[in-house]
């Protein structure tokens, strides 16, 4: 196997010379590419928009090979998902004379992209069940012989949800060993599986893809990748153009996937996979499913009844569903959104939902040179609080304003700390108040709230007041400098950029002798005094004006 992977590549391809491009624009005076000298307007020379970008952008590709556990050189960065499926197909495929193998129903692109080159189509269907039949794909491939180039497989499978048992697909790599198989790990983050990508170093011919625009929430950005063995990425790197990786989706990408962004997408995760469990239970009582099928990805597939009913109440309501029944009898597949989405989807669907207020979570994102910061509350679900700032003592006191706040928090910071705390304490300040007053929104049944907060020898008197307003007013001296490795005089600087974002006027009252006590007497009894102000009761908004 020396020669692998190009004893089953397209002579073409091992032929022809790569088009010889640049490569990325570095700091010597670049009069090598027809470029322009100057920014494009409104003149961001900063971004370099006017340079060409590297095939492979390095930064983008070691944060991708960060984010699946592989390394730079495995990954091929493509438009999505789908232009490695294509990529693939021209490395490998000659028409006419090659072709490749799906496990249908599942994802249509491949069979596209076969189309397009020219290759012939092996069927192996799924069992009625759409479990995976692994003694019919094994016959179909040896039927086959050399000409059957890759096997696609899609696992969570698109649309039918279900996993293919992973031995399955490592028996397949380890039988045929001159046939590439392609797992489309496209929903892998919404499944409990491991992915595929951990046996790549000792797998020469598994290929896994994987999608920022499903779990990312990327989808108009398009990126995707291709992972495998070294030598079947610099294959399909000759086939792929010379600039795929435009800079803004480089930027854009960088910025969604920083590393303090990642807690939140574990949430945002989270809530879908609870809100899939809601609708699959929820849908049981709806008069036009017969058939939920279990999924493990972001969208359940029905058995509808009443089609042409639904349909209309669908077009009615204008929410739109993907319709197969062409291809699948009576079959339809629902994505799953937020839970505001879903209850509406529910009501077309005919299942009553108790009228449910939309739950107050909302997200802030704040990135400088100095921070990145990432911060997502749930003002009506105080768990999966999750704090990381890089300050122990500053993770202690946050998670206990959240606490006796009775909200949920995730929060990440990556900050200067090798400058000093001051930057991180006041920027998830700044970042938590505007995500709070975020999720408050109009503050209907919000209140104004105060809290006596004895600690040992402390006292704290801290008083709030939701107005939109922005004021804080400190009393207090503190026998140290620090508790721990926070500074004291960054507890007085906490409230004042909270107040501010957050829009609050805060009144704190603290005295006692030990520092720790006082900065934690502080944060707890803020987090009671919000505690109140934060619950909804009614509608009514606690204010003559009607507006807070
Ligand atoms: C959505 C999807 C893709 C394509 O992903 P992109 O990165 O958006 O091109 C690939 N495979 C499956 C199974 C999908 O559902």
């Amino acid at each position: 196997m020396t020669d692998w992977p190009n004893s089953i590549a397209r002579k073409a391809v091992l032929d022809f010379k790569p088009y010889s491009a640049r490569g990325g624009a570095s700091n010597a005076l670049h009069l090598d590419a027809n470029e322009s000298p100057w920014a494009p307007p409104p003149g961001q020379s900063a971004m370099g928009y006017n340079r060409y970008p590297e095939q492979q952008p390095a930064v983008l590709r070691q944060r991708l090979a960060d984010l699946y556990g592989a390394q730079p050189e495995q990954i091929m960065i493509g438009r999505g998902a789908d232009e490695a499926i294509e990529i693939l197909l021209r490395t490998f495929c000659e028409a006419g004379r090659d072709s490749i193998l799906v496990c249908p129903p599942t994802f249509g692109y491949y069979q596209t992209c076969a189309a397009i080159q020219g290759a012939d189509i092996v069927k192996a269907p799924l069992k009625a069940d759409f479990s995976y039949d692994a003694d019919l794909v094994i016959s179909k491939i040896q039927a086959a012989g050399a000409s059957l180039k890759i096997v696609f497989l899609c696992s969570p499978n698109n649309p039918s949800g279900n996993v293919i048992d992973p031995t399955h697909i490592t028996d397949l790599c380890a039988k045929f060993p001159q046939t590439l198989i392609v797992v489309d790990e496209a929903y892998a983050e919404f499944s409990d599986g491991e992915s595929f990508t951990k046996d790549i170093e000792n797998t020469p011919n598994l290929i896994v893809l994987r999608t920022l625009s499903k779990a990312y929430a990327l989808a108009g950005v398009r990126l995707g990748v291709a992972i495998a063995d070294p030598r079947i990425i610099n294959l399909m790197l000759k086939v792929l153009p010379p600039y795929p990786i435009a800079r803004p989706v480089e930027d854009t990408v960088l910025g969604a996937l920083t590393p303090a962004a990642m807690p939140v997408h574990t949430a945002r995760l989270k809530l879908w996979r609870t809100e899939k469990t809601r609708m699959a239970d929820a849908l049981k009582a709806s008069p036009f499913v017969k058939t939920i099928y279990p999924s493990q990805a972001n969208f359940l597939l029905l058995d509808i009844v009443d089609d042409e009913t639904l349909l209309r109440a669908l077009e009615k309501a204008q929410v739109k569903i993907r319709d197969f029944r062409q291809t699948l009898p009576g079959k339809m597949r629902l994505s799953i959104g937020s839970p505001a989405q879903n209850d509406i989807a529910l009501s077309v669907f005919g299942v009553a939902v108790a009228p449910q207020r939309p739950k107050r979570i909302a997200e802030a994102h704040r990135k400088t040179k100095e921070t990145d910061i990432a911060v997502r509350v749930n003002l009506d679900d105080a768990t999966g609080t999750s704090i990381n700032t890089g300050l122990g003592f500053y993770d202690h006191m946050l998670e206990a304003l959240a606490k006796h706040g009775k909200f949920g928090l995730v929060l990440s910071c990556q900050g200067d700390l090798e400058i000093d705390a001051h930057h991180t304490i006041e920027d998830c300040a700044l970042t938590l108040g505007t995500a709070l007053a975020r999720a408050l929104g109009d503050k209907a049944g919000a209140g104004r709230f105060g809290f006596v907060m004895p600690m040992d020898e402390t006292q704290a008197n801290i008083a709030v007041d939701l107005s939109g307003r922005p004021a804080m007013v400190f009393r207090g001296n503190f026998p140290t400098d620090h508790a721990g490795d926070f500074p004291a005089e960054m507890c007085p600087h906490f409230f004042e950029s909270l107040a501010q974002t957050l829009g609050a006027s805060i009144h704190i009252d603290v005295r006692g002798d030990n520092t720790h006590h006082m900065i934690e007497a502080c944060f707890k009894g803020l987090g009671r005094a919000l505690a109140p102000a934060f619950k909804r009761d009614g509608v009514d908004i606690a204010s003559t004006k009607g507006v807070l």
